[in-house]
């Protein structure tokens, strides 16, 4: 006789408690809207760019595997990023990728991440798909980094991963430094140290980088990326960091994670970096009128280094309705009330095209009469 177990029994059985009670990483369908909720770039490329790029295309053997070190990428980020030979440059199927691989690597039984909140939902996502423990560590006001409140979780949960967005996702702001610096000296000087990742996906729209910091503390790494910088749709992510850090990590990557249209595209795409360059910083001059046109709308805005904005509604509007309201209007924001406490009647807006932003804000105008 052989037993029936249901098939949620089997399940039950095998995927573990905290998958199960997951919500997977909700990525709704957005065709035929004006999308301004995931920080892509909405621009295209000039026309010569794009035909250049299909030639070079055509002659991708998409019949071999592609290169394991992709060196063509990694030399054109190492010139485009200008980053200093002495710094390794580690390849992601996008950054949540190379988060992943940091986890793996120190996936020890009751290794902690931390990272401050409201922030990037993968890291926390990332520490449950490998086990890993996940402490969050509430902002201060104004989204500010709360350095005590850190150093005490720094000690507390002698983290094996802190990681640090700069400027941050979903607030946008850049954060004290000297701060910042207390927490890479307090893992260091941990009896369990831990890495700090300075993770930078936003930095072609920012006053400050951090890639200093590897010169002096040996346990940070700099992980960047081409999603934000118009390329999202290439899933690239680099980790820069010191050899050391870089081979024990290269251990975990899949040997052939970065495929050849990536490869091709990602090389071509750097050889013309100043175009995407100059993409974002028309999205930085549009950031401006955005927040102008929002704060005299009577949204509260806050500062903003990256390709979005984050505001807080009027005081007599609920943010949920309106992001309804604009959702049946085909533009697409991201609403973030009912998520971290702190961002209770929060919308979250990314910086589209001129003609996108202007067809965002005539709606909202309406919508506020
Ligand atoms: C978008 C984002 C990333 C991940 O980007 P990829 O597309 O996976 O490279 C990483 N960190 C932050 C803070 C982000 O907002």
């Amino acid at each position: 006789m052989t037993s029936q177990v249901s098939l949620q029994q089997q399940i039950e059985q095998l995927i573990r408690p905290e998958i199960r009670a997951l919500h997977a990483y909700p990525v709704g369908d957005a065709s035929g809207m004006i999308k301004l909720d995931a920080m892509e770039n909405p621009y295209r490329w000039p026309q010569t760019m794009l035909t250049e790029w299909q030639q070079l295309l055509a002659d991708v053997a998409l019949n071999r595997y592609p290169h394991p070190k992709a060196p063509d990428v990694v030399d054109g980020l190492r010139a485009a990023m200008q980053v200093s030979d002495q710094y390794d440059i580690l390849l992601g199927n996008g950054s949540d990728e190379i988060i992943q691989i940091l986890a793996m690597a120190v996936a020890r039984p009751g290794a902690t991440i931390l990272a401050p909140e409201p922030g990037f939902v993968m890291y926390k996502m990332i520490a449950t798909f490998v086990g890993l423990n996940y402490a969050g560590v509430p902002l201060a006001d104004n989204f500010e980094l709360d350095a005590d409140a850190m150093l005490a979780a720094v000690s507390e949960h002698q983290p094996a991963l802190v990681f640090l967005a700069q400027p941050n996702n979903p607030t946008g702001n850049l954060w004290d430094e000297a701060a910042m610096r207390s927490i890479i000296e307090a893992c260091a000087a941990n009896a369990q140290p831990g890495l700090v990742v300075m993770d930078e996906a936003y930095l072609p729209f920012s006053s400050r980088q951090h890639l200093y910091l590897l010169d002096e503390y040996s346990n940070v790494v700099v992980m960047r990326t081409l999603s934000k910088v118009g390329l999202a749709g290439l899933r690239l992510g680099l980790l820069i960091g010191r050899p050391e850090w870089l081979h024990e990590l290269d251990k975990i990557r899949m040997p052939y994670n970065i495929n050849v249209l990536t490869q091709a595209s990602a090389a071509f795409a750097l050889r013309h970096y100043p175009v995407l360059v100059q993409q974002c910083e028309q999205i930085k001059a549009t950031r401006t009128v955005l927040q102008d046109s929002l704060s005299a709308m009577g949204f509260a805005v806050y500062e903003s280094e990256a390709n979005f904005v984050l505001a807080r509604v009027p005081a007599n509007r609920q943010a949920r309705e309106l992001f309804e309201q604009l959702k049946q209007q085909k533009i697409l924001i991201k609403c973030l009330d009912g998520g971290h406490p702190s961002l209770m009647g929060c919308l979250r807006f990314t910086v589209g095209s001129e003609p996108e932003n202007a067809a965002l804000l005539s709606a909202l105008q309406t919508l506020l009469a």
